[in-house]
């Protein structure tokens, strides 16, 4: 560049394994704080890459990856289950955040539920299972409903089988058996929950700890379907659900932004009762998470934004709603987006991916001042795009405040 020149030279790149819609998320809002996103996926036509520069390699690829390591100042994840040998490896080579640790532990069910109660936070009742005796002893324990899920590589409802009733252990044991031989299985209590919420928050290099109000989420076949924020919910279990987030982000010396998802119980055991609603942990998201999809257009700072300031070393930034907003997923293909931007303070947010069931391909967020603008708007949006069903809980709930 010449010297004089007003244009500012990229000084930072920010490497992100895995090239999805939320590695694009992030390259969007990278451009204007003059930081460069390289995205590496093993797909060559990953969405992240109409936007970022995309590499494309294997996991245990690591010639591949070495290039990929030198060019960049700090490596991030928009995929938490890359293989932890790639994510030791790279730490080798150049800062890692969220560190090697916190993303081993929140890849494995198991390993994450066990962090939770050591961190405070109850949980459903949960026995590992390796074995098809062992499902049966399990189910002795937990009883029935109950869930079981793969341990690893389980996401948006896969990998899970819902058994009713012990006669359909054989039924769960033939759909996810096969799983046992690569990680193992889990058998969790089904929670009768009165509602799922999740705290979207970010803890900064220097310990600098926010999250963004609460999000309540309702899912369709294991998906996220909406999202709303803040979720009408009592100030205590909005600051429990806070405090249990920061104490697991501490004990994780966690850096960036995740998720941890909740859900609130009504069957309150005696001692535990909190305003006769508790909490109990799910999971967690390592990474930027599709229940923080909102703050794009509904908060002050969005996720990405300051994920990118958190891993970078920078102030973060006011995670403050601007109101009350709603993401509603798309998912399998997208809806008419001209009928929704007819909608006031409605935003289209298009993946750039190829239709597919069960794909999520794009998603939208309608905001307002308060509750009841904000139904009326999803109201109207629900007719113009014939989303009735998706709408409806959200639109009961603010019904309800
Ligand atoms: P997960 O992948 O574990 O987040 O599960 C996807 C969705 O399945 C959750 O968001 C819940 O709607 C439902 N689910 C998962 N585990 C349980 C559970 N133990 N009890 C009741 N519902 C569950």
């Amino acid at each position: 560049m010449r010297s004089g020149s007003v244009m500012s030279e990229v000084s930072q790149t920010v490497g992100i394994l895995g090239g999805g819609q939320l590695a694009r998320m992030l390259a969007l809002a990278a451009a204007p704080l003059g930081v460069r996103c390289l995205a590496v996926d093993q797909a060559p036509d990953a969405c992240a890459g109409q936007i970022a520069e995309l590499v494309q390699a294997e996991w245990h690829d690591f010639a591949g990856l070495e290039p990929f390591a030198h060019r960049i100042d700090v490596a991030t994840f928009d995929f938490e289950n890359v293989p932890a040998e790639t994510a030791e490896w790279l730490a080798e080579r150049t800062r890692v955040f969220p560190n090697p640790r916190a993303l081993t532990v929140a890849q494995d069910r198991l390993t994450e539920k066990n962090l939770f109660r050591a961190c405070g936070l109850d949980t459903p009742a949960f026995v590992p299972v390796d074995t098809r005796p062992g499902l049966d002893e399990a189910l002795g324990r937990i009883g029935a409903p109950a869930i079981l899920k793969t341990r690893r590589f389980g996401y948006d409802g896969k990998g899970q089988f819902r058994i009713k009733s012990p006669a359909d252990a054989d039924a769960a044991w033939r759909a996810l058996g096969a799983h046992t031989g690569r990680a193992g299985l889990i058998l969790e209590s089904f929670v009768p929950f009165v509602a799922e919420v999740s705290v979207v928050a970010v803890r900064a290099r220097d310990g600098d700890f926010r999250t963004w109000p609460l999000t309540r989420n309702w899912h369709v076949d294991g998906i996220l379907s909406a999202s709303l924020a803040p979720a009408p919910a009592d100030d205590a279990i909005a600051g429990a659900a806070f405090a249990h987030a920061r104490a697991i982000a501490e004990e994780l010396d966690y850096v960036g932004v995740f998720a941890l998802e909740l859900f609130v119980s009504a069957d309150a055991i005696h001692g535990q009762e909190l305003r006769g609603q508790r909490l109990l942990g799910n999971e967690m998201a390592p990474r930027v998470h599709n229940s923080g999809h909102w703050t794009l257009d509904g908060a002050v700072t969005s996720q990405f934004e300051n994920h990118l300031r958190a891993v970078l070393g920078l102030p973060l930034g006011d995670t403050s709603a601007r109101g009350v907003s709603c993401m509603l997923n798309w998912i399998g293909e997208l809806p008419d987006r001209d009928a929704l931007l007819a909608v006031p303070d409605a935003h289209w947010h298009d993946y750039g991916k190829s239709p597919r069931p069960g794909r999520k391909v794009g998603h939208a967020t309608v905001c307002a001042g308060d509750a009841g603008t904000l139904a009326q708007r999803l109201q109207r949006a629900a007719r113009a795009l014939g989303r009735e069903a998706q709408v409806q809980p959200v639109v009961q709930a603010l019904a309800a405040t």
